[in-house]
């Protein structure tokens, strides 16, 4: 019986989606050539229909990554039950519940001519708004098939989405460029940096050292599923929100070590992430890294990437002045200038973005603690920290600020192996007599207002720890 799985998997007292008539749609003619359509589907799983009319029901594929534009890739497609004729137009929101519930849409149709049919083999012609070309469908395991395209792309131009781009770095400046009108503004954003790769609505994130980091953040999947089928490398930041809505290093620590999925799980309800988007490197089969910045910047924005869990900011052309200013009573980390007519330098620190910041910062290494006095006392008051220079560390000072009581413990339990009696630094001004002195293992990011003529940190605090550095790469940022 035609349709028979369809109507067993569906109650249409429940679900918007047609019932289908015994028979075939009467108002088609037999001269006609025979329709398609592919429908997006956001259900569970976001994948694609792909539904050809034949003998009066629609033959079905659903495809999770889409309809290949390229022949260098196969996707796969599942064959599932037929749907009825009328399934062609269906386009709305199934309702939680029935089957397949979440939104449809009408992606592609069109009509196609049959090159070839068997039970294990369809090839067609498919000519639909969007794709234009041949296709083939072949069975490689029960209802699995996959789908292939033979035609070159439609896109002559079209170049394959790169898989492992390292970002962009700015170099520090000291104050904003004195060319304003030459640079866009953005604010700086104190999180972890992470380039999304979505294709077939599925999203990668990749660490600045390309690590894949995807299923640290599952609050971000669903921005695949929201980019559909249009293919994207975006750059941004991974930030968390402290009380107050300011985002902070600190606060992220407590997501960027976990892997266990449960671990993410809970600590996501305590400490949700967001992705800043402020970047787009490829776009629907075109990489953009010679596009200038103020060009990808307006496709960028086109994309209209907004969500709970990201957003795409605004830049500002030739108001440095105005954003960085906004960025201090924000409480930012400082604002970025990016060159408007830059192209974008994979892994290159380059002078056509500068970092400017309101406090400078910079890691150290720790190197032994101060005991606190009064009510912590025995346990951390400052932490002492210094840096290589010409292979010995250089004491720095103390900074006994910007730590929350839980931070306090963990440093206690990290450092109290680590202990031994005589101090690590070999350079600069003494340390204090109290100190207890470790190892110089651990390494942190501080901030200061500046460096003293006796290169000591002035007004430090501390903003959390790097547990991805090697304490010997550390060195002073900016020299005296
Ligand atoms: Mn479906």
């Amino acid at each position: 019986m035609p349709l028979e799985q369809y109507r067993k998997k569906r109650n249409f007292q429940k679900t918007t989606e047609p019932a289908g008539g015994a028979e075939p749609n009467p108002s088609r003619k037999r001269t006609k050539l025979p329709r398609f359509v592919v429908q997006e589907h956001h259900a569970t799983s976001l994948h694609w229909d792909f539904r050809l009319e034949r003998d009066g029901v629609l033959v079905s594929w659903a495809v999770p990554k889409g309809i290949p534009p390229d022949p260098k890739r196969n996707n796969l497609a599942v064959h599932v039950e037929d749907h009825p004729l009328n399934y062609i137009d269906f386009a709305g929101e199934i309702p939680e519940g029935n089957y397949g519930a979440g939104g449809v849409s009408i992606w592609d149709q069109g009509t196609y001519e049959v090159v070839k049919w068997s039970d294990r083999e369809v090839m067609v012609d498919l000519h639909g708004e969007r794709v234009e070309g041949r296709y083939v469908l072949f069975q490689t395991n029960g209802k699995n098939w996959m789908i292939h395209r033979m035609d070159p792309p439609q896109d002559a131009g079209r170049e394959p989405m790169p898989e492992r781009l390292e970002p962009m770095q700015a170099k520090l400046s000291k104050g904003l460029p004195r060319d304003q009108q030459g640079y866009g503004f953005e604010f700086k954003w104190d999180g972890i940096r992470a380039l999304a790769y979505i294709s077939g609505g599925r999203l990668r994130l990749s660490s600045r050292s390309l690590e894949d980091i995807t299923n640290r953040y599952p609050e971000l999947r669903e921005l695949g599923g929201t980019v559909g089928a249009r293919e994207l490398i975006l750059d941004g930041e991974i930030i968390a929100v402290a009380e107050g809505g300011r985002p902070s290093f600190e606060r992220l620590q407590g997501r960027m070590g976990l892997t266990s999925e449960a671990d993410i799980r809970r600590k996501m309800k305590e400490i949700p992430v967001g992705y800043v988007i402020f970047d787009l490197l490829y776009l629907d089969g075109h990489a953009t890294l010679e596009v200038p910045y103020a060009d990808r910047r307006r496709l960028l924005e086109e994309l209209k990437l907004k969500g709970r869990y990201w957003q795409t900011p605004p830049y500002t052309p030739g108001e440095g002045t105005t954003t960085l200013e906004a960025s201090k009573q924000l409480g930012l980390e400082g604002v970025m200038a990016k060159r408007l007519d830059s192209g974008y330098q994979p892994g290159r620190r380059s002078d056509a973005w500068l970092k400017i910041k309101n406090h400078q910062g910079q890691e150290l290494v720790i190197g032994g603690w101060l005991p606190g006095e009064g009510g912590r006392s025995g346990r951390i008051g400052a932490l002492l920290v210094g840096y290589y220079q010409d292979g010995k560390l250089v004491y720095a000072g103390k900074v006994g600020t910007g730590f929350t009581e839980r931070m306090l413990d963990r440093l206690q339990a990290l450092l109290a192996p680590l202990r031994r009696a005589t101090s690590p630094f070999e350079g600069g001004v003494a340390p204090p007599r109290k100190a207890i002195f470790t190892e110089p293992r651990l390494v942190g990011e501080f901030e200061f207002s500046e460096w003293t003529a006796s290169g000591q940190l002035r007004q430090p605090s501390f903003k959390g720890l790097r547990e991805d550095k090697d304490p010997r790469s550390v060195v002073r940022e900016t020299p005296p």
